[in-house]
């Protein structure tokens, strides 16, 4: 393991965020992944890893339909999965990762441990989004390495997979929790 250098935590707002990479058109692949997952009746999340301007790796939610039911198979840990198994010599502060819904904590700490660069999401998880939390009694490794984050990209197209999501009722997964309350009343 290689241990990272010091980040500062970053956050830009919708007006800083640069313009050097397209993230509209990378979180439209995510959003492709996103809106397969809801076909199948699981949680509406995707995301990708883009790495020199190449999708690396991808990853959906599963587990949250069916009888397999599970709190791990989080698209995010879908894709390090992948990323682990490429065979690949890869800087990881050079991947970014796209997710249409912004990481929970498990993620969030996978990905720093991790050492992926940079994080830009959707639609922000008001229940167990991470990315903003305060890290500062946390562990060196967590409190010295936070990722630059950028939030809000296409963030209406994640918020309507989700509106639809929790609108049917056959879908059980967080139904009445306060993610769901909170994206129905939008
Ligand atoms: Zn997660």
């Amino acid at each position: 393991m290689v241990f990272l250098n010091q980040v500062k935590p970053v956050i830009l707002s919708e007006k800083e965020i640069p313009i050097s990479m397209n993230y509209n058109y990378f979180m439209e692949k995510a959003l492709d992944l996103a809106k397969k997952a809801l076909s199948a009746g699981e949680f509406p999340v995707g995301c990708i890893m883009v790495y020199q301007d190449k999708i690396l790796v991808t990853g959906s939610r599963t587990g949250t339909t069916g009888k397999s039911i599970n709190e791990i198979d989080h698209a995010e840990i879908i894709a390090l999965r992948k990323l682990a198994g490429l065979k690949k010599n890869i800087n990881s502060k050079e991947i970014t990762l796209f997710c249409t819904l912004e990481p929970c904590l498990m993620c969030y700490s996978a990905l720093v441990l991790c050492g992926i660069g940079e994080i830009v999401y959707a639609y922000e998880d008001v229940m167990s989004g991470c990315t903003g939390c305060d890290l500062t009694k946390s562990a060196p490794l967590f409190r010295n390495n936070r990722i630059p984050v950028i939030p809000n990209i296409l963030r209406d197209r994640s918020l309507k997979l989700f509106k639809n999501y929790f609108a049917n009722p056959d879908n059980t997964y967080w139904m009445g929790s306060f993610l769901a309350d909170y994206t129905l009343i939008q």
